[in-house]
């Protein structure tokens, strides 16, 4: 029934972060060169993602915003090697029940023929017309939560809170996607549309950080690539997949940290993101061991961390919690020891 549809969708948009985490998700998917985060009123009143992806081609018209269609999983197998975000078909759906949802689409065959999309709540899709349009994908939602009262006085009474979390969030899809330029602004409802940050298409992380957090930022941090050595264990991750030879895997952690000085002017925001393989994660043991290093050096700050763990898809398992937030990584008490000894060396062998 709907109601049980809306319940249910209320498990993966959990809030304004995870509209945000879902939609530009499926532009990265895309293939995306260019994508642009437009908020109303930080939100409540409509987030617009558009991208310059591949676009969706008419034959899916019907089937994107249906409960499980999804175009990124060819077979059972795939899910332990997944490469993409989405996987689940669940975002469109659920955005379909729990908000006003219209999709703007146009692959480079239709060009410049675009079609809006318009969804009944169930995902059905309900009416198509022909606008015009460039090669890529806009997705609008508005009024989130409107038919779920609770959620929506929720969401309006902690509109500050959930906005400072969605806005980090976009800084951390800003500053991990090399290649793509990202802007996201916003609007008042009564004034006008400011650009809060963009990234230029940069081809490294160091730059892209530079575009969102400034050079003096930046000038603040030390580059680290850090290769952690694993010893294979048996676990029920490892079975089976251990490599042939029985040698060791290798974990690398890449990004950037803050040095470890006391100097005055050297102050930087205590942002702290994590992925695993590009992918924003929360990765709190990973967290603890940077601050318990760094404040080894320096008590009195904590430190700006660009940290993305990049290893082995059968490493690790993003499949635990429908948010995708959650992720259970084999063997995580040996990359913690590593990385806390590769995080001293890295710090013993600089100017501090
Ligand atoms: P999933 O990402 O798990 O496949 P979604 O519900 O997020 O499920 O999206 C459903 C489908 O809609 C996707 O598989 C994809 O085919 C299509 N789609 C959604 N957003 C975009 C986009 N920005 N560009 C192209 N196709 C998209
Ligand atoms: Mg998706």
């Amino acid at each position: 029934s709907s109601t049980v549809h809306q319940i249910q969708s209320g498990q993966v948009i959990v809030d304004l972060c995870s509209v945000a985490k879902e939609v530009v998700e499926n532009s990265v998917d895309a293939g995306a060169t260019t994508i642009e985060v437009r908020f109303k009123n930080q939100g409540l009143d409509s987030i617009e993602v558009q991208d310059n992806g591949a676009g969706i081609a008419p034959p899916n018209y019907e089937s994107i915003a249906l409960k499980h269609y999804t175009s990124k999983l060819s077979t059972y197998d795939d899910l332990s090697e997944l490469q993409t975000f989405g996987f689940r078909g669940e975002a469109l759906s659920s955005l379909c029940a729990l908000s006003r949802f219209t999709v703007v689409t146009c692959t480079q065959q239709e060009a410049p023929r675009a079609a809006k999309l318009e969804f009944e709540t169930s995902g059905k899709l309900k009416s198509t017309s022909v606008v015009s349009g460039q090669r890529g994908t806009t997705v609008i939602v508005e009024d989130l939560f409107r038919n779920l009262p609770v959620r929506r006085r929720e969401l309006e009474r902690n509109v500050k809170r959930e906005w400072g979390k969605v806005i980090n969030l976009l800084n951390q899809y800003a500053c991990v996607q090399t290649g793509v330029k990202f802007t996201v602004s916003q609007q008042p409802t009564k004034g006008k549309r400011m650009i809060l940050f963009s990234t230029k298409g940069n081809p490294t992380t160091r730059e892209n950080i530079i575009n969102v957090f400034g050079v003096k930022t930046m000038n603040a941090l030390i580059t680290m690539d850090l290769k952690l050595e694993l010893v294979p264990t048996a676990g029920p991750l490892s079975r089976g997949k251990a490599r042939a030879d029985g040698s060791a895997t290798e974990v690398r952690v890449l990004g950037h940290v803050s040095r470890p000085t006391h100097g005055e002017g050297r102050q930087t925001p205590d942002r702290q993101m994590f992925y695993v393989n590009g992918r924003p994660c929360g990765l709190p043991q990973f967290a603890k061991v940077f601050n318990e290093v760094y404040r080894s050096y320096n008590a009195s700050q904590s430190p700006f961390i660009f940290a993305d763990i990049q290893l082995d898809t059968h490493l690790y398992d993003v499949n635990v919690s429908p948010d995708k937030r959650t992720i259970l990584l084999h063997d995580q008490g040996q990359m913690l020891d590593n990385l806390r000894e590769s995080l001293i060396e890295l710090f013993e062998t600089q100017d501090v």
